[in-house]
């Protein structure tokens, strides 16, 4: 559908100065997305700065038929967020920290705050609010909330989705929906914050989000351990979760070659460890109890667990910046990757138990089809997530490998598939995974959900071509 001069005309009054940008220079980084897999084109973007202003313009193209991509901080992986026509819808202006309240353990924002700017409003207010993810510095909290985000730190606090209790939404028909509340127990039917967490922007655009709020760690220690294999990262995992109990706070896998590829191609980055060992795992225990000794407690199962075989070797953070290294080990792997050629990538799940078993089946299907193919696999074993990753045989043409990426998507996902797993555990559908929505989900399931997206949006206003 074109985009008339009047329509744009209309929404720039609805936004007021400086609400809008379009022209070709300024539009620019709103149409491409991190991976530059996708480049697409609108007509506008739109910088509200208020939920009235979001609901003005969503009515205006609600009216003319025209297409709304909603945008954060455009760090999304499958290109959802990437327009075809229509115009943008940008959450930056949307800024403010609306309120924080204490006592409740609760704080109102909007969705276009960065979630380190979040982070940090929490510890000024003497709390932690626990998302954190390699994107913190420049996506929004809407588009965490939107894509339902992960992180490292979900197997103590859970997803996104666990850490909020009131939305506020502008729908595809431009009314708000204000259910910003701060409760923690409210059954009064269908649970419809629910329903726009991980939407994708296809449901409704989030303006405001009630967070909850934790107690903010006091204490923390980090240790790297080192395995023989993958077996043993499980075994040593379910160890000191029943040790430490939810003074875990992370728990993340990092196979040799990933190690390897950072100490080769990230500065600073160097093996804490004297030899090479096949699997680490990057641990850290917190806690809100200034008295505890989590140091006491890490030595303890880590001395047990190398009396027995379980671990051959590891390193406990004497400082902060030890600490910091050891965690820039795990966040550059991804960086780390890209210089050594074409990479596909894998982000799924399994139930925890069954992680060893995906890895081995996997990294056989993978290099039996292409022999040479280098396993990356590393992630959130705590949680069963990995990011299983492939990268090209030394010497191999990266866009030859490339080319091979639905096969290789096959032979993982239908893996994951038998194992009861999800072939998209964080980054979500997008673009880039809606045909594997409609091969591994049950029809039934498909059809609920086109069904949901009917009843809220039956002009398909809200970001077209995405997810179902
Ligand atoms: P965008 O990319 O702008 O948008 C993502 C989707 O949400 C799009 O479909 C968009 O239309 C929609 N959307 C955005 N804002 C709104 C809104 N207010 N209302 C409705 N819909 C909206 N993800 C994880 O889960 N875990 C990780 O550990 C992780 N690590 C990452 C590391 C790096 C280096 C990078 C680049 C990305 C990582 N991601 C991770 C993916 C990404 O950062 C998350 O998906 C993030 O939550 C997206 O936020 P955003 O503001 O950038 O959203
Ligand atoms: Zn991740």
């Amino acid at each position: 559908m074109a985009v008339s001069e009047n329509l744009l005309d209309a929404i720039r009054k609805a936004v007021g100065p400086g609400g809008w940008i379009d022209d070709e220079v300024g539009m620019e980084p709103y149409l491409v997305e991190p991976r530059g897999l996708w480049r697409g084109t609108c007509a506008m973007i739109a910088r509200p700065d208020s939920t009235e202003a979001v609901a003005a313009v969503v009515r205006l193209c609600a009216e003319a038929g025209v297409a709304i991509v909603p945008q954060g901080g455009n760090t999304g992986l499958v290109g959802g967020g990437v327009p075809d026509g229509g115009i943008v819808l940008s959450t930056a202006r949307l800024n403010r920290i609306r309120d924080v309240d204490a006592a409740n353990h609760t704080m109102a924002v909007e969705a276009g705050c960065i979630l380190a700017e979040v982070q940090d409003a929490a510890l000024e207010a003497g709390a932690l609010f626990p998302l954190s993810l390699g994107a913190e510095g420049s996506c929004q909290i809407g588009g965490n909330f939107a894509t339902n985000a992960g992180g490292v730190a979900v197997l103590r606090y859970g997803n996104a989705r666990d850490l909020v209790l009131g939305l506020e939404v502008v729908l595809p028909d431009g009314r708000i929906w204000n259910g910003l509340r701060g409760l923690r127990k409210d059954n009064t039917g269908y649970d419809l914050k629910q329903l726009f967490i991980g939407s994708e922007g296809t449901l409704g655009i989030i303006t405001a989000i009630v967070l909850k709020l934790f107690p903010p760690p006091r204490v923390s220690e980090t240790a790297l351990a080192a395995m023989a294999d993958v077996e043993r990262v499980l075994t040593l995992f379910t160890r000191v979760r029943d040790e430490c109990g939810d003074a875990l706070s992370a728990f993340e896998m990092i196979s040799r070659i990933a190690l390897e590829f950072t100490v080769r191609h990230i500065p600073d980055v160097a093996d804490p460890l004297d030899s090479a060992h096949a699997y680490y795992a990057l641990i850290e225990l917190t806690s809100p109890r200034s008295g505890d000794n989590l140091r006491e407690s890490l030595e303890s199962v880590l001395a047990a667990a190398l009396e027995d075989g379980t671990i051959e070797d590891a390193v406990i953070a004497k400082s902060q910046s030890q600490c910091e290294s050891l965690w820039r080990i795990r966040e550059f792997i991804p960086e780390a990757q890209k210089s050594e050629g074409g990479s596909v990538k894998h982000d799924i799940s399994v139930p925890v138990s069954k992680v060893p078993e995906f890895i081995h089946r996997a990294s056989q299907g993978a290099v039996a089809m292409l022999p040479g193919t280098r396993v990356v696999s590393f992630g959130h074993v705590g949680d069963g997530n990995i990011h299983f990753n492939l990268s090209q045989p030394v010497d191999a043409d990266a866009d030859a490998f490339l080319a091979r990426w639905d096969d290789f998507n096959q032979i993982v996902f239908d893996i994951t598939f038998e194992m009861g797993g999800s072939f998209s555990a964080e980054h979500g559908i997008g673009q880039l995974k809606r045909k594997h929505l409609v091969h591994y989900k049950s029809e039934v399931e498909v059809d609920l959900m086109r069904r949901l997206k009917m009843a809220l949006d039956p002009d398909d206003i809200l970001n077209p071509g995405k997810l179902v």
